[in-house]
């Protein structure tokens, strides 16, 4: 049980859920995330994992009940396998769930690991079957990795959610054949509209697939039921009859459903931002440094009051991006 007061925003939101983005830096370039040329941090700004898991700790014990490390690319680190464990131990204890967001070229190596860490599900990115255009969108990724990454995790007891970015002109034309094979593999699967963070070499709107178009074409071929699973987030999600599995719309764009957001993103600096397309944001590590656990709660409460309605998003064509840090910043 939290020891200290629940984390309740200036709008009323109860926040449970805190996504570590635990480097910025990724293995591949995916064109709608990155550019080619990406600047990363200095190693020297990265948080240990021992500041980490303390912050991580002081959301357990204001009743944050979930955690997602992510990134950047989280198996870059080769400590996060520690951070899972040292966090792996809360769960139960105050942590009901702790899950990854990972491009899975190095999941084959890790995902023992990471389940006997308590890890029991993982969002696996992958954009396209197909090992050319896979390439092409992340410009160096290896298909045949990924697909032994997940081909271990599965081995491992975890469960996998594909997360699909839908991309005009891109794999449009592969998003009902993958949501075939997720059925077939039984695996849940997250449909994504790109979002406008941080600067990339090309225009965004140039690949923006509405999902509202991408729903209708794919209830004339599937069955599919709504389901009322909630996350606090801004999927909605569908049954695909006569299977286990479930289809998930993430469309910030398209539809936006703020009012229930329960989440909170800290970057590998230690920044807390309060809302993935805004900027409004505490200094967690600081707060750390300079106060320890009391002053990091203090800055946790400050940015409660901080954290903003709702998103700024705007994909109109040649429209700045909403903030300028990129998704791998604050963890997707
Ligand atoms: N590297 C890991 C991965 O790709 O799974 C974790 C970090 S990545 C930033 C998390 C998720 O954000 C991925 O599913 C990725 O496809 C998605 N993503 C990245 N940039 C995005 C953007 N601009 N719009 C929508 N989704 C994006
Ligand atoms: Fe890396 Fe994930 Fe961004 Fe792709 S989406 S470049 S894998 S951080």
């Amino acid at each position: 049980m939290p020891s200290a007061s629940a984390l309740i925003d200036a709008h009323g939101r109860t926040i449970r859920y805190l996504r570590i983005s635990v480097t910025d830096r990724c293995d591949l370039r995916c064109r709608y995330c990155m550019s080619e040329t990406m600047q990363f941090l200095p190693r020297d700004r990265l948080m240990s994992v021992d500041e980490m898991a303390a912050l991580a700790e002081c959301f357990i014990a204001r009743g944050v009940n979930k955690i997602r490390l992510s990134g950047g690319e989280p198996l870059m680190r080769g400590d996060t396998v520690a951070l899972a464990e040292r966090l792996g131990t809360h769960l139960g204890r105050g942590l009901d769930e702790l899950t990854m967001t990972t491009n899975a070229t190095r999941l084959a190596r890790h995902a023992g690991a990471l389940a006997a860490a308590g890890i029991r599900r993982i969002n696996v990115s992958l954009d396209s079957r197909d090992p050319d255009t896979f390439r092409h969108i992340t410009r160096t990724g290896d298909l045949d990795r990924v697909l032994e990454g997940i081909a271990a995790a599965r081995s491992a007891g975890i469960a996998i959610k594909i997360n699909m970015v839908a991309l005009k002109g891109l794999n449009e034309h592969e998003i009902a054949p993958m949501l075939a094979w997720c059925a077939e593999q039984g695996f849940d699967l997250s449909l994504i509209e790109t979002m406008p963070l941080g600067a990339i070499d090309e225009d965004r709107t140039d690949r923006f697939l509405p999902l509202t178009q991408v729903f209708a074409d794919l209830s004339e071929r599937f069955t599919l039921e709504r389901d009322t699973f909630k996350t606090g987030g801004p999927a909605r999600y569908w049954k695909l009859a006569d299977s286990s599995i479930r289809l998930g719309l993430i469309s910030p764009l398209t539809a936006n459903f703020c009012d229930g957001c329960n989440r909170v993103r800290m970057t590998t600096e230690g920044l807390l931002y309060l809302c993935l397309g805004q900027d409004a944001h505490v200094d967690l590590r600081s707060a750390l440094r300079e106060g320890g656990p009391a002053a990091v709660d203090a800055a946790i409460d400050a940015g409660m009051m901080r954290k903003p309605a709702a998103h700024a998003f705007n994909i109109a064509p040649g429209a700045a991006p909403a903030v300028s840090r990129h998704m791998s910043v604050t963890g997707g």
